[in-house]
């Protein structure tokens, strides 16, 4: 017999798997709304102009591609950290808090897990119901027993407040706790700032240790106003773990930069962390590369560049805004019966549409429209070309 002999093909990834049957459709006028990428309204992912200015600086200065240290490059990192819990804040400026640079957010969870499961082998780790789908399987395969905590809310198509603190009360005391911070995915439903409150007390009631998922800073409200429930969590001085994706604020997703930076309760303490968690990194990939830490950490740093960063992600978030907009009233005028205003309060690139799975089957085959079973659509997708063909067959699998 051979080694592999007896390996079972594992089960296919259900979202990349919806990528292959749309690239696969030969329908002119097909749509994807099931992918996680920002596009713009020519259906493009976008070069932001202060990445590209960014990437020419890069590659004028000719720099040698040396090693980073373990935790990255160290001006990305402080940024980093100031962009989540702002410039003067007691942790930044305390030392409490330490940043280190990750392969993107995916990669930001996975040192985290890795630590963690290291300082507390039988903690329980508890994820929204719904949840973005590599949450449980990051965390489980870090060995950790992942349970859910109820989060979304089908008939009111808003968040189950009673239901999650209910969750939270029932889990062993000093749970692991992951949270997104703002833009919810998959069903763009977030607390507003007194449920954060709620949900905060109730986390530090219990002495949880929160683990603080940002993969959207940007695409809600603005890049302060989404770092709200992060800066009330450190500013309550709950114990964190935060992890930062720069894959879609800076659409450089194929880059692989985000961070996680991890708030302790005193500089003495984040060193000895600090010293831990390099360990897990060291062991992972040795350090992280260079480029596009490099570019982030320009347009972070550079005044000029910030600003158009701010404005460019400013551009995406309206242009989201009004997609979801164009999507509410297009639908009432096609005369579809049920209320879809909740789309309208949803955050960031994602929408839980209440369609069913049998509705988004006949999107597909009927209409060459994909979209998650779930109902997920992200309305990022959608844009001044397709969504009037997307509304008339929304329409017609309601009616
Ligand atoms: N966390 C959430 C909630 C996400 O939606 C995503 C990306 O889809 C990630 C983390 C991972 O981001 P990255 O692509 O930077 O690894």
């Amino acid at each position: 017999s051979t080694l592999f002999e007896a390996v079972e093909l594992a089960p296919r990834d259900p979202i990349l798997g919806l990528n292959e049957q749309y690239n696969a459709d030969e329908r002119t006028g097909k749509v994807n709304l099931g992918v996680g990428v920002y596009y713009d309204d020519q259906g493009r992912v976008p070069l932001l102009k202060c990445v590209h200015q960014a990437e020419v600086d890069r590659v004028q200065a000719a720099g040698a591609h040396s090693y980073l240290p373990i935790e990255g490059l160290a001006s990305l990192n402080k940024a980093a950290r100031e962009l989540l819990l702002g410039k003067d804040s007691e942790a930044n400026t305390s030392g409490r808090a330490f940043t280190v640079q990750a392969l993107g957010g995916t990669g930001a969870l996975k040192i985290g897990a890795d630590y963690l499961k290291q300082l507390l082998p039988n903690a329980k780790v508890a994820i929204s119901a719904p949840s973005w789908e590599n949450h449980r399987a990051l965390f489980e395969r870090a060995g950790f027993d992942v349970v859910e905590y109820a989060y979304y809310d089908p008939q009111s198509h808003g968040l189950n407040l009673d239901g999650m603190l209910a969750s939270l009360k029932a889990l062993p005391d000093s749970s692991i706790v992951v949270l997104h911070a703002c833009c919810h995915n998959p069903t763009g439903v977030d607390p507003t700032p007194a449920q954060w409150q709620q949900i905060a007390d109730t986390i530090k009631e219990k002495n949880h240790i929160s683990f603080l998922d940002i993969a959207y800073q940007g695409f809600g409200d603005g890049l302060v106003e989404d770092a709200a429930a992060v800066r009330m969590f450190v500013q309550m001085g709950l114990t964190c773990l935060i992890s930062t994706s720069f894959s879609k604020s800076f659409s450089l997703y194929g880059e692989r930069i985000g961070a996680l930076t991890v708030v302790t309760s005193s500089a003495d303490e984040a060193k000895r962390v600090l010293s831990q968690v390099k360990r897990v990194i060291r062991t992972n990939y040795s350090n992280p590369p260079t480029f596009g830490g490099a570019v982030v950490a320009e347009v972070l740093n550079s005044e000029k560049l910030f600003a158009l960063w701010d404005a460019e992600l400013a551009q995406m978030r309206s242009r989201i805004k009004e997609m979801r907009d164009q999507l509410v009233s297009k639908l009432q005028a096609a005369g579809v019966a049920q209320n879809f205003d909740f789309v309208l309060t949803q955050k960031g690139m994602f929408s839980y549409s209440g369609l069913t799975a049998s509705q988004v089957d006949r999107l597909r085959e009927e209409h060459g429209i994909y979209a998650v079973s779930s109902g997920r659509i992200c309305v990022a997708a959608l844009n001044s070309q397709n969504i009037d063909g997307v509304v008339d067959a929304i329409a017609s699998v309601l009616k």
